[in-house]
């Protein structure tokens, strides 16, 4: 058997951090002013909208498996557990504890940035105001359609993180005053533009989708380990024993400890 050249030379690029693998797909903002143009993937619609659960032990942000694909969702069903359970005790903690685990939307678009376009095409990953926002500059006739190869619109990003603890990022979108082609060859023979449209991601597939037993064993997992830390504690006797969805649950609607805020993976 031969050496496989092709193998050795993308195990280089791996150690040299170069190649294609070693290069995230995802796009972030920086703090400050960026320019980004959102493209359309053939399918039309450049604002996808997604479900993920944050929260879960030390696990990124998942997919919702109940909100994104019709299937069970274990952490939706705990979560509204919990919830049930906060409501019917007057407890905001548990509340809170509930919410923490709910589903939350965000929405991904293919992007390209400008000053970074020989990096390719880009998934921009954000929160509701902003998706409220693009859809009203695209159904506004001033601006139609932003992402139009020729005429569309430019978009100026104004990042700013937060100032307090806890507080979410701001997102300001602004349209440029004029219209541009996506690419310098738009108006000419488009190749370059045509070469960034085919390489539009594939947004069904974007994210890993985990089956229900999956998310079930990511909970199991999670609870247990609330149950292990409690273990220290003179009060594991009571939940030591018997199912760990319920042994935790109990933890939890005890007044236990309080979950952090959702951490936006993106
Ligand atoms: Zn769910």
């Amino acid at each position: 058997m031969a050496l496989d050249m092709s193998k050795m030379q993308a195990k280089l690029d791996k150690l040299n951090n170069k190649g294609s693998g070693e290069v995230s797909i995802f796009w972030r903002p920086d703090e400050g002013d960026q320019t980004i143009r959102i493209m359309c993937p053939e399918d039309g619609d450049p604002f996808k909208d997604f479900h993920f659960h944050y929260n879960v032990g030390n696990n990124r942000g998942f997919l919702c498996s109940k909100k994104n694909f019709g299937d069970d969702c274990p952490i939706c069903d705990f979560a509204s557990k919990l919830w049930r359970e906060g409501v019917a005790s007057n407890d905001d903690e548990l509340k809170k504890q509930a919410k923490s685990l709910f589903s939350r939307q965000r929405f991904a678009s293919p992007v390209l940035v400008r000053g970074e376009e020989a990096k390719g095409v880009k998934v921009w990953s954000y929160g509701k105001r902003a998706y409220e926002t693009l859809i009203g500059y695209v159904l506004n006739p001033e601006y139609g359609d932003i992402t139009d190869v020729d005429e569309g619109t430019d978009i100026t990003l104004t990042y700013t993180l937060p100032k307090t603890p806890g507080a979410y990022p701001q997102t300001t979108l602004t349209p440029r005053r004029r219209t541009s082609p996506l690419c310098d060859d738009a108006v000419g023979d488009g190749d370059r533009c045509n070469e960034l449209l085919e390489s539009i991601p594939d947004f069904e597939n974007l994210y890993e989708r985990k089956s229900p037993s999956q998310i079930q064993a990511m909970l199991d997992e999670y609870l247990s380990d609330d149950v292990d830390a409690e273990m220290n504690s003179a009060e594991s006797q009571k939940y030591g024993s018997g199912n760990s969805v319920d042994a935790a649950f109990a933890r939890l609607t005890s007044g236990g400890k309080s979950y952090p805020e959702a951490d936006l993976p993106f």
